[in-house]
């Protein structure tokens, strides 16, 4: 039974897999079509283009942008952009560069909770320059102040403990706009994001529609039967494309298999369809 994955990580951000070892992953998953989508960069379009074409499978361009909508950071999914497009390439890069200027921050609170880390230590590791907060997760585990991903960012990471720094990020609107004006469909990844319910998260996704989003994020390995339908409900009240991925990342969301999530995770290859066709009518 053919499936898509239009949400994967690799190693150009969080992802532990290369985008040929994700890639053939995908194979043996039966995926026939997927997106590499890291985070704020498209370092690894090249080689999952590559690679796709010699194993069969059709590689769509993504990126997944990160923005702040005041209340939640909301990633917005980029599929089929211009991704060589110089304008957008130099927008992901200032917001790469907002990292490099964060996590420091993040490291200085470490230390002074009695810590001993470095940033050039977090950079070695994370062999690329979207390096973020997972990676400085990493070296937390690999020092073993922490024993997982999750104690990492439970004791000390996430919002609201000692060493979470706010991070400059553009707004959905604007996030969703780049990947417009770069000629791609922008699409809400995991919408529980969104601290909103019912008519709130209506709104929210409305608005966001008004700015240029094109479809949501229905198909995702952590979504409950109940949160599938009503995202499913609420992309076709406001005529959005549906689109759907595992959230890959390899050794850091162990759980979690390429093209299958958590194991019954089916996304349908027809979904492919309109979505090309929406890209195509930019
Ligand atoms: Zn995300
Ligand atoms: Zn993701």
């Amino acid at each position: 039974m053919s499936r898509i994955d239009l949400h994967l990580h690799t190693t150009h951000s969080d992802g532990s897999l290369r985008p040929s070892e994700v890639l053939t992953l995908a194979k043996a998953a039966q995926v026939t079509a997927l997106a590499i989508t890291d985070h704020d960069i498209t370092a690894g379009l090249p080689e999952a283009l590559t690679t796709g074409e010699a194993l069969g499978i059709e590689v769509i361009p993504g990126v997944e942008v990160s923005s702040f909508d005041g209340k939640s950071e909301l990633h917005i999914l980029g599929y089929c952009m211009n991704w060589q497009d110089p304008l957008f390439d130099s927008r992901l890069a200032a917001l790469r560069a907002s990292r490099h200027r964060r996590n420091p921050l993040i490291i200085e609170r470490l230390r002074a909770a009695g810590l001993d880390v470095t940033y050039e230590e977090v950079r070695a590791l994370a062999g690329t320059d979207s390096v973020g907060r997972p990676h400085i997760a990493q070296l937390l585990m690999n020092k073993r102040y922490v024993t997982s991903a999750k104690d990492a960012f439970d004791r000390y990471l996430a919002e609201g403990r000692p060493a979470y720094v706010a991070r400059e990020l553009p707004t959905p609107a604007e996030a969703i706009g780049w990947i417009r004006e770069a000629k791609g469909v922008a699409v809400l990844a995991h919408p529980t994001w969104v601290k909103e319910s019912g008519e709130g998260l209506k709104a929210c996704v409305t608005a966001l529609k008004e700015a240029g989003l094109g479809g949501i994020e229905v198909h995702y390995s952590t979504h409950t039967k109940a949160q599938t339908s009503s995202y499913l409900e609420l992309g076709r009240q406001l005529n959005l494309l549906i689109t759907g991925g595992s959230d890959f990342h390899g050794v850091t969301k162990p759980d979690i298999d390429v093209g299958r999530g958590r194991g019954d995770l089916k996304v349908n290859p027809q979904l492919l369809v309109p979505l090309k066709e929406a890209a195509a009518r930019l």
